[in-house]
């Protein structure tokens, strides 16, 4: 399973600026200076995971060692481009942090740095999640970051910005990466289904790239899960059993259900959920979380940023809706109700219970 992963997250690695979805603040600005020829000695990449840092990075080396590059872009076919993406260049210089924090490394940095690169312009050192990196480390690489030589070039990632010492930051161009939105995931997938001739269920991609919480690495891997079953036609359902999650329908129908103040079938619709073989722990927390949606977007509409990671435009417009028919107070009275219910789960005997109890308080 993890080998299908693997595949598909490095058969659809993007290999031009134009292919990467999202960033676009990012692609613009860096697309512009490559085109300029002004290129820093110096990046910091800064972001959630699976974003698409060590992506561009590769990218960015890639475009500033081709040979024949046009718009910016790099051609993927002259040798540096061929070397880089084969891997086999020993002027693109990769460190993970967070395995070694670096200091065999920096020093090895330090003494090679002086040196051209072996076959291509620039030699690039790619730092992943530098934040790890030991003081040393960051001071051997502060001291080369002062002076480097005009042939080095260097890209610093992290997912955790303020453990990086001010004074690495003020000597890199930085770019924050921000998580993807649910519909641009969305779309990714279905193009790489499109490409396995496999098909899949709107709400089921949906599904999956709520999961991958913005990062589009890790919707490409959960949907490597769920197509290594080899079944060509996934569901809903499907998808549903594989991660172990429900569908975020499951929560609009019970807050519809409460809107209705429908005790009957709002109660009768928690316990087909639980008999279906559901987590109700995670049901009740996605039933938070859809009601933090629900007062985040009446208090105003234009907070949606907030919550772009995880809705779709469609289901944005229903939780609107819902929003509409809910006042202030009954909103509130219901989001303490769901927390309430959420603590005492876990120690219930019948872990309906609390779920029931809430509804009841809700609707009467
Ligand atoms: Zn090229």
């Amino acid at each position: 399973m993890i080998q299908e992963q693997l595949v598909l997250y490095r058969k659809y690695r993007p290999q031009s600026f134009s292919e990467i979805i999202g960033q676009e603040h990012i692609i613009q600005t860096l697309t512009n200076a490559l085109a300029m020829n002004r290129i820093a000695h110096a990046y910091l990449f800064t972001g959630p995971r699976g974003t698409g840092k060590t992506t561009i990075a590769r990218l960015l080396a890639k475009a500033v060692n081709c040979q024949d590059s046009k718009k910016a872009e790099p051609c993927n076919k002259c040798p540096a481009c061929q070397e880089i993406s084969q891997g086999k260049s020993l002027d693109l210089i990769e460190i993970d942090a967070a395995s070694n924090r670096g200091i065999d490394e920096m020093r090895e940095l330090r003494d090679g740095i002086k040196f051209s690169p072996t076959n291509l312009k620039y030699k690039v050192f790619v730092i992943d999640e530098c934040h790890q990196l030991t003081k040393e480390a960051f001071n051997a690489l502060l001291k080369t970051l002062e002076e480097p030589p005009a042939h080095a070039i260097f890209i610093l990632a992290t997912t955790e910005i303020h453990k990086v010492p001010q004074t690495i930051i003020s000597r890199c161009q930085r770019f924050d990466f921000h998580k993807l939105p649910l519909d641009k995931i969305v779309e990714r997938l279905s193009w790489i289904a499109k490409q396995e001739k496999v098909t899949i269920e709107k709400p089921a991609l949906e599904l999956i790239a709520l999961n991958a919480d913005g990062a589009v690495r890790d919707g490409e891997s959960l949907l490597g899960q769920v197509m290594a079953m080899e079944d060509k036609q996934i569901t809903l359902e499907e998808v549903q059993t594989i991660l172990g999650v429900t569908d975020i329908r499951a929560v609009q129908s019970l807050i519809d259900f409460m809107i209705e103040k429908d005790n009957g079938q709002a109660i009768g619709h928690i316990n087909q959920i639980s008999a279906q073989g559901y987590d109700l722990i995670q049901f009740t927390k996605s039933s938070i979380n859809y009601l933090r949606k629900i007062l985040i977007l009446k208090v105003d509409p234009d907070l949606d940023k907030l919550v772009a990671a995880e809705l779709t435009k469609e289901q944005k417009e229903v939780i609107i809706k819902q929003g509409q028919k809910l006042d202030q107070s009954d909103l509130i009275k219901m989001i303490h109700a769901f927390v309430q219910a959420g603590n005492e789960i876990k120690l219930a005997d019948f872990p309906q219970l609390p779920l029931e109890l809430a509804v009841v308080e809700c609707c009467s």
